[in-house]
Order: C-alpha cells, then sequence, then structure tokens
C-alpha cells in the first residue's frame, strides 16, 4: 500500500491515465480502524479496480474542542490493517494540506442540519461536507463507502454529492457489531468492560422498539415506552427519535412504514450513536 501524505502527491496519481481509466473505490474515515471500517474497505475491493481511504481527524466537524483532542489515534496499526486488507492507497493528509488556501462552497442542508445530530452537535454536518466535499474533488472516486452507523451521515453525504454534481455513487453499508450487539466505534476505545456492558442498554432499546412496533397504537406511545425501557440503564439519553428513513423527520403517527429509530446517549463522557432500520 502507498502511503500519500501530500495534495501534491495525491494529483501525481489522480492524473496517471491507469487511474482515471480505473473504478476508484474511496473509503473515508477518521482512524483508529475496527471491523466497522474493514467492511467499507473489504466491500469497495469486491466492486473496484483501485482502493483509496483516507484518514483524517477532521476539526471542523468536531463541536467540543475535548473530543477532538481525545478522538483515539493509532496511525501504525491503522496501516497494517489497511496493508493487510490490500487496500492500495492510504491518503493520510495534514490540517493545512485540507484546509490552507481553500474555499468550501456553502450548502444548505435543510431540515437535514435541524434533527438529531444537526441538532444537538451544531456545525458538525458543515465540518462533515466540508472535508467530503474535499476528498471528493481531490479523489475524483467512482463509487464511495460509507457505513449506515452514521444513518444521518449518509442522508447528509447523498445531499451534498447530489446538490453539487458529483458523479460518484453513495454505497450505504451495514453496521457492524460486536457479538454483544454494541456498535462498532472508535470512540469505544475509551470505554472500560463495565461501560461497554452499560453501553448495551443502546442497542437493547432499539431491539425493543423494533419487537414492539406493532405492540402499540401510536409511534408516540412506543417512543414514551422505548425511554422508560432506556432509563433502567446506567447511559444519559441525548435523543431518541422514530422517523422517517428518508425525510429524517418525524413520521406520521399512524403510519409505521420506512422508519428508523435512531439514539444519542452518553455512557460517561463519552457520546455514543446507534440506530436500526425498523421497517
Ligand atoms: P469514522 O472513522 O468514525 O469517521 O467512520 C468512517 C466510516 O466508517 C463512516 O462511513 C462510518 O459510518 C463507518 N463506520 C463506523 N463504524 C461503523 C460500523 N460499526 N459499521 C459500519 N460502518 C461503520
Amino acid at each position: 500500500m502507498k502511503i500519500l501524505r501530500t495534495v501534491e502527491e495525491l494529483n501525481k496519481l489522480t492524473n496517471l491515465e491507469n487511474y482515471k481509466s480505473s473504478s476508484i473505490g474511496f473509503v473515508p474515515t477518521m482512524g483508529a480502524l475496527h471491523q466497522g471500517h474493514s467492511s467499507l474497505i473489504t466491500k469497495s475491493k469486491s466492486e473496484n479496480q483501485i482502493v483509496i481511504c483516507s484518514i483524517f481527524v477532521n476539526p471542523t466537524q468536531f463541536n467540543k474542542p475535548e473530543d477532538l483532542e481525545n478522538y483515539p489515534r493509532t496511525e501504525e496499526k491503522d496501516i497494517t490493517i489497511l496493508e493487510d486488507l490490500g487496500c492500495d492507497y492510504l491518503f493520510m493528509p495534514s490540517i493545512d494540506e485540507i484546509y490552507d488556501n481553500y474555499i468550501f462552497p456553502e450548502i444548505d442542508l435543510k431540515e437535514l442540519e435541524l434533527v438529531m445530530e444537526g441538532k444537538f452537535r451544531p456545525g458538525h454536518f458543515k465540518g462533515v461536507c466540508q472535508v467530503v466535499y474535499r476528498l471528493f474533488d481531490l479523489i475524483k472516486p467512482t463509487k464511495a463507502y460509507f457505513g449506515l452507523k452514521d444513518f444521518q451521515q449518509v442522508a447528509v453525504i447523498k445531499f451534498m454529492t447530489k446538490h453539487f454534481l458529483f458523479p460518484i455513487e453513495i454505497i450505504a453499508c451495514q453496521t457492524i457489531r460486536e457479538e454483544s450487539g454494541l456498535a462498532m466505534s472508535s470512540r469505544n476505545l475509551r470505554l472500560s468492560e463495565a461501560e461497554k456492558k452499560d453501553s448495551l442498554i443502546i442497542f437493547n432499546t432499539l431491539q425493543f422498539i423494533k419487537e414492539n412496533l406493532e405492540n402499540f397504537d401510536s409511534i408516540k406511545t412506543l417512543k414514551d415506552k422505548a425511554i422508560n425501557y432506556f432509563h433502567k440503564g446506567n447511559l444519559t439519553l441525548e435523543y431518541l427519535e422514530i422517523v422517517d428513513q428518508n425525510t429524517l423527520t418525524q413520521s406520521n403517527e399512524k403510519v409505521k412504514k420506512n422508519l428508523v429509530v435512531c439514539i444519542a446517549a452518553y455512557c460517561n463522557k463519552i457520546r455514543l450513536i446507534d440506530n436500526m432500520i425498523l421497517s
């Protein structure tokens, strides 16, 4: 695997005839790689001639400085994982390479920015769009792979790709979980074994909702019951929303089609998110 650290090195690659005529699969990450990330690389490898992964802890998408500071970084281990998976290129730029002398186009994300992650992490999706726009512009992939673990992020990326007319197919990949059900996340590295056990209340609540979808006459009642269920555990709930998969807005009280439930919660200081498609 070739490691590229500058835009200049990357441009040299993307100008090659062989690169231009190949299908390019791109997997953007913030590192501290786990099996969730590996699944995206593996899928990308099975569908493209060249696979390029990026590792960039993007400062503009963190709305709390201490979260950015404490974000896990495991560069050497990440490189080994990517080499073992047969990734072709790793783009690992500095902050200056991405942000110096670059003007980002504005984008109005509308409702997507006002609900759930958008509401509780102001500016987060603007930051995500900035970095993904820059990476798409530089790497010019054929397909880009994102995890449904970040359900709302997938919606934002699809919206942005369409808005700026990027000729890139966005591939949404299923959430990879630990055997216990806990969704894999780089942030899990900061959880103790006891905290991991406590965090299972998120997955259990998602399952509670899925199993009880038909047992309550309105989504509001189901949501109230689910919040009560969640509070039996030790985590602090930030939000639990049952929304339409496409619009991410609360759906008609009686209609139980095309739904997803999304949860964000704190296990002590660690913020965790997860979701489950219901129907
Ligand atoms: P991150 O490094 O957290 O920015 O994640 C990079 C990509 O990996 C994003 O598209 C995430 O949605 C995806 N991802 C993270 N965790 C998982 C998981 N458990 N299963 C599948 N994809 C994941």
